[in-house]
């Protein structure tokens, strides 16, 4: 027993001992060839979502619609519609916000030097060895400072920013909008077909599968369902989580900073800017930010 109690001491140390090595020896690899990871994860992540929107846009309106509504009915041609109208604002806005510059370096040469008076408020990036505005951040997966730095996002293949969290919103917007659509199409087919309860080893249920002819395909739709539920919960709680953040005007960066919460409508509006919510309607509205992302209004100076 004595000698059980050791040998499991010992292997319990060693695998720890291991895990660290590994986490250290990924963590040093990741700080030196970072930019070489990123340059695989990027377009790995975006080729993965393409895929998933592809299958996810053909699998509900050329299959499950038809199956659900009347091919020539009003459902059938509004479902189209909507499918349509959500996949490109979802593309619309990931390639916006994909190629808007939010660095400190896309800013007009004079604004990228404090204005008079203001030089207390920059700080100085070591990486960049130069004064950046207040709320911009280093993002070293970038190698550039960010202006109002919220987070760096695999999918976007950039950081997230003043200039273009507006489409990373609508983007998420759009995403949970689409897999909602697709979760009630998803619905109807199951619950028609009786494929909710089908085998399920998460859940512990199991079937006879010889009782019924169709089981293979039931248990296709129905896992097709969960990975649709997924879809949708996932950008849903990342939108929700960014609407609080806005709210607030925080920052995923600096979540707890409430210092520049100067009301929810001026909060908003440093985000979507003065056409508001109708950014959520089209890619393309044209909607002006009121700063450039140099000077912040702070709570304690409204
Ligand atoms: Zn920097
Ligand atoms: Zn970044």
């Amino acid at each position: 027993m004595l000698r059980f109690r050791v040998l499991l001491r010992t292997a319990c140390r060693w695998s720890q001992r291991m895990g660290f090595r590994a986490e250290e020896g990924f963590h040093r690899y990741f700080q030196l060839h970072r930019i070489k990871v990123m340059g695989l994860i990027h377009p790995f992540c975006a080729i993965f979502l393409l895929c998933l929107i592809g299958f996810m846009f053909v699998y509900e309106l050329c299959y499950v619609l038809p199956q659900i509504s009347d091919p020539h009915g009003i459902w059938h041609k509004l479902g189209w519609f909507m499918g349509i109208y959500t996949v490109l604002n979802v593309l619309g806005n990931w390639c916006l916000g994909f190629m808007t510059n939010t660095s400190v370096d896309g800013l007009l040469l004079e604004r990228q030097y404090p204005v008079a008076g203001e030089a207390h408020l920059w700080h100085y990036c070591s990486t960049c060895q130069k004064q950046v505005p207040p709320r911009s951040w280093h993002c070293r997966l970038c190698n550039i400072c960010i202006l109002k730095r919220d987070h760096h996002c695999t999918f976007f293949a950039s950081c997230i920013g003043h200039t273009n969290q507006r489409y990373f919103l609508a983007f998420l917007f759009h995403l949970s909008f689409g897999s909602g659509q697709a979760l009630v199409y998803n619905g109807i087919l199951n619950w028609k077909n009786k494929a909710f309860l089908v085998t399920d080893p998460l859940l512990l249920i199991s079937q006879d599968t010889t009782q019924d002819a169709d089981f293979n395909w039931k248990y296709t739709i129905a896992n097709l369902f969960k990975l649709n539920l997924f879809l949708f919960a996932a950008p849903l709680f990342m939108f929700v989580f960014q609407m609080v953040m806005v709210y607030r005007n925080s920052t995923c960066y600096k979540m707890l900073d409430r210092s520049y919460d100067v009301g929810w409508r001026r909060n908003f509006d440093m985000v979507l800017g003065k056409r508001r919510f109708w950014i959520f309607f089209l890619p393309t509205i044209a909607s002006p930010l009121p700063t450039d992302g140099t000077q912040w209004l702070q709570k304690q100076t409204v």
